[in-house]
């Protein structure tokens, strides 16, 4: 038996793990299906103190498996199928083994919202994406959508002017959720256009993308914009499901904790994206990894 099973390995999951381990408790980090979650796939962090020459996720990744292996955390590169915390000892379940530990964090953050419209599904990888990092260099002189308001469409629109000759965002209401900041910058970039107050509401393509049917959200009309790509960036939805009624969640799936990461289960923590709709930055997430971390070892202590 485990001191302590992460479930998740994104910055919070390690970085629990490493605060874990080096505390001399035997960790291991279950990494779920995307080594380091939703950060391995950004680009550049430029907003991480400290890391002012602005790693790729990949490379914060990579560095933060390496400090925790160095205090000893191991990573098992599998994914959790099922949890049973009716004990200790905690029970969790992967594809491969089931594994058994005096304490778990859950740290298996979040995902892309999907549109849910005619098209959509079908064009995934064909066109139709929810990471721009990812696919962005497929569409070099094309004209490509991104869909949403907020920062992570804006980012990821400005991220996309690099590759593609046009950028249309294509926005429900006539005003961005994001920050002045990445606004200004989109605003100011020859690349990129607004679309306001249009939603998307099929997306057309044969082999591939080949554009979007949209509607006005104020007069109704409706339209068609050309385009070979379509990148979705609509917000993001919990990863909960694999918990099922194994902890407390609140109305939208996130995992409550209290102030000391603590769930509704004895030994049973969690951080990062899981327990975090709102604040969802590297920096956050760490810190809330660091806390779980910390909490552990201050539980098993008292054990
Ligand atoms: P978000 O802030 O929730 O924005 C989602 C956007 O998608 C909104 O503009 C929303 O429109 C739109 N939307 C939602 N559902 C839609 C639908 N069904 N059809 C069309 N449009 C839809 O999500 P996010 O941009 O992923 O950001 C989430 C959090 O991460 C935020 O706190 C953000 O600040 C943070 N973040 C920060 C950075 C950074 O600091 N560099 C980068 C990325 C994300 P409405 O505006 O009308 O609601």
């Amino acid at each position: 038996m485990k001191d302590v099973i992460v479930i998740g390995s994104g910055p919070a999951g390690l970085t629990a793990a490493l605060y874990a381990a080096r505390a001399n408790l035997s960790t291991t980090v279950i990494t779920g299906p995307e080594l380091g979650g939703q950060v391995a796939m950004t680009w550049e962090i430029d907003n991480y103190p400290g890391f002012h020459e602005n790693p790729t996720g990949a490379e914060l990744t990579s560095n933060l498996v390496e400090h925790a292996e160095k205090f000893g955390a191991e990573l098992i590169y599998d994914e959790v199928t099922e949890v049973d915390f009716s004990g200790p000892p905690h029970k969790v379940k992967t594809y491969a083994e089931e594994l058994e530990a005096r304490a778990v964090v859950i740290a298996v953050g979040a995902s892309a919202n999907r549109l849910g419209v005619p098209g959509e599904n079908e064009m995934v990888g064909r066109g139709v994406s929810y990471c721009a990092t990812c696919d962005g260099a497929f569409f070099k002189d094309e004209d490509v959508l991104v869909v949403g308001g907020g920062d992570s469409a804006v980012e990821e629109a400005l991220f996309l002017t690099r590759f593609a000759r046009t950028v249309r965002i294509v926005h429900r209401r006539d005003e961005l959720r994001a920050g002045e900041n990445l606004a200004d910058r989109a605003r100011d970039n020859e690349k990129i256009d607004f679309v306001w107050n249009t939603v998307v509401e099929e997306i057309v393509g044969e082999e591939s993308v080949s554009g979007a049917k949209t509607r006005r959200t104020d007069t109704g009309e409706e339209g068609f914009l050309e385009a070979t790509g379509v990148f979705i960036f609509i917000g993001h939805y919990p990863n909960s499901k694999v918990l099922g009624d194994a902890v407390r969640l609140d109305e939208h799936g996130y995992v409550i904790v209290d102030d000391h990461m603590r769930t509704s289960v004895e030994g049973v923590f969690a951080a990062g994206e899981i327990m975090d709709p709102q604040w969802r930055q590297v920096a956050t997430s760490v810190g809330q990894g660091a806390a779980a971390g910390m909490s552990v070892e201050h539980y098993l202590s008292q054990q």
